[in-house]
C-alpha cells in the first residue's frame, strides 16, 4: 500500500496529511480546472537541495494565468511552502507537488471558484521503475494523439491535461511498455505521457519543438544548457515518427523521470539496444548537478534551509 507522509501545507499552513481534504463538488474534481507542478528536491554536498524551485513555481504563476486561476499566495510564500513541507515531514530527496485548484464555490463553467492551494512532498525513487535509469525502458508509440495547440494549451501543466496522459501511460502500461510517446495532432513526434523526448544523431541531441504541443520542460530546458556548455550540439525540430527508429540513442526526461534511456520502441532496438555514450553523458551532467562534480552556474539549486 502507498505510503503517505505525516504532513502536508494547505491554504497558509502545516497540517496532518489526513486533515487536508477536499469538497467534493470542488469545481477541480469535475473539470480538471487546477494547475501543479513536479519538483524534486536531491541531497548535495551543501545540503538538501530544490532543483530550480523557483522556475516551477514561475511556471505554476503561468499556468495559473492560462486558465484566470487566481492563485491567493505571492511566488516567494509558495516557495516558503515547499521548503516547509519538505522540511516538517524530515525529507531530503523528495518530489514536491504544488497544486492550484478551483475549489467550492459554483458549479458552472465559468463559476467564480475560491482558489486553494497545497504543496505535498513525499520520497520518490526513479519514476518509471527500479534500474531504468541504468538499464532503459521499452517504449511504444500511442495510438492516442497529444492535443491540438487550438483545443488544450499543452503549455500549461493543468490537471485536465493529464486526461491525455493517462490515456497514453495507461495504454502504454497495457500492452507491456514501460511508457507510451504521443504524436502531435501534425502527426509529428510530441512527447512523452509525462516526458519530453531527445534523440541523439551523430552525437547531436536533437529535441521536438514546444509548437508539437508539449510542455515546455524544464528538464527539458536544463539539459539544452547542459549540453551546449559542454559543447554539444542541440537541435529543436520537427521530427517525424520513424526517427525513433533511426536515431542512434533516444530518452526521455521529466522532473520525475530524470533521465530514463529508451532502449527500444514499438518493439525495435534503438541503436544497440542499450543505453548509449551521449545519454550517459548527460545523465553524467545532470546528476553531477547533486553530487557536486557539475558545477552548478545557474543557481538552480535552491537550498532548502534557503
Ligand atoms: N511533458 C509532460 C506532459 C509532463 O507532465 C512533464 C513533467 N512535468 C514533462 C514534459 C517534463 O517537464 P519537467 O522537466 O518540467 O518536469
Amino acid at each position: 500500500a502507498q505510503q503517505y507522509p505525516d504532513h502536508i501545507w494547505q491554504n497558509g499552513r502545516i497540517k496532518p496529511w489526513a486533515e487536508a481534504t477536499v469538497h467534493v463538488m470542488a469545481h477541480a474534481l469535475h473539470y480538471g480546472s487546477s494547475v501543479f507542478e513536479g519538483i524534486r528536491s536531491y541531497e548535495t554536498p551543501d545540503g538538501p537541495a530544490i532543483f530550480r524551485l523557483t522556475d516551477h513555481i514561475k511556471r505554476l504563476f503561468l499556468s495559473a494565468k492560462i486558465y484566470d486561476i487566481a492563485i491567493p499566495y505571492s511566488l516567494e510564500e509558495i516557495n516558503a511552502a515547499c521548503r516547509e513541507v519538505i522540511r516538517a515531514n524530515g525529507l531530503t530527496k523528495a518530489y514536491l507537488r504544488p497544486v492550484a485548484y478551483r475549489g467550492l464555490g459554483g458549479f458552472g463553467l465559468s463559476a467564480e471558484t475560491p482558489t486553494d492551494v497545497a504543496v505535498a512532498a513525499w520520497f520518490m525513487g526513479p519514476y518509471l521503475g527500479a534500474g531504468v535509469l541504468e538499464q532503459g525502458i521499452d517504449a511504444c508509440v500511442s495510438s492516442w494523439q497529444r492535443f491540438a495547440p487550438n483545443t488544450i494549451p499543452a503549455g500549461a501543466k493543468a490537471g485536465g491535461n493529464y486526461l491525455s496522459g493517462q490515456l497514453v501511460a495507461r495504454e502504454a502500461r497495457r500492452l507491456g511498455f514501460g511508457e507510451g510517446i504521443a504524436l502531435a495532432s501534425t502527426g509529428l513526434l510530441s512527447e512523452g505521457a509525462g516526458e519530453n523526448l531527445f534523440l541523439v544523431f551523430d552525437g547531436a541531441l536533437h529535441t521536438t519543438p514546444v509548437s508539437a504541443a508539449l510542455l515546455n520542460g524544464i528538464t527539458r530546458n536544463t539539459l539544452i544548457t547542459l549540453a551546449r556548455e559542454n559543447g554539444i550540439e542541440v537541435v529543436e525540430r520537427d521530427l517525424p515518427r520513424e526517427y525513433l527508429y533511426l536515431c542512434d540513442e533516444l530518452f526521455m526526461c521529466g522532473t520525475a523521470a530524470e533521465i530514463t534511456p529508451i532502449r527500444s520502441v514499438d518493439g525495435k532496438p534503438v541503436g544497440t539496444g542499450k543505453p548509449g555514450p551521449v545519454t550517459a553523458r548527460m545523465q553524467k551532467l545532470f546528476f553531477g548537478l547533486f553530487d557536486g562534480s557539475t558545477q552548478d552556474r545557474w543557481g538552480w539549486l535552491e537550498p532548502v534551509s534557503g
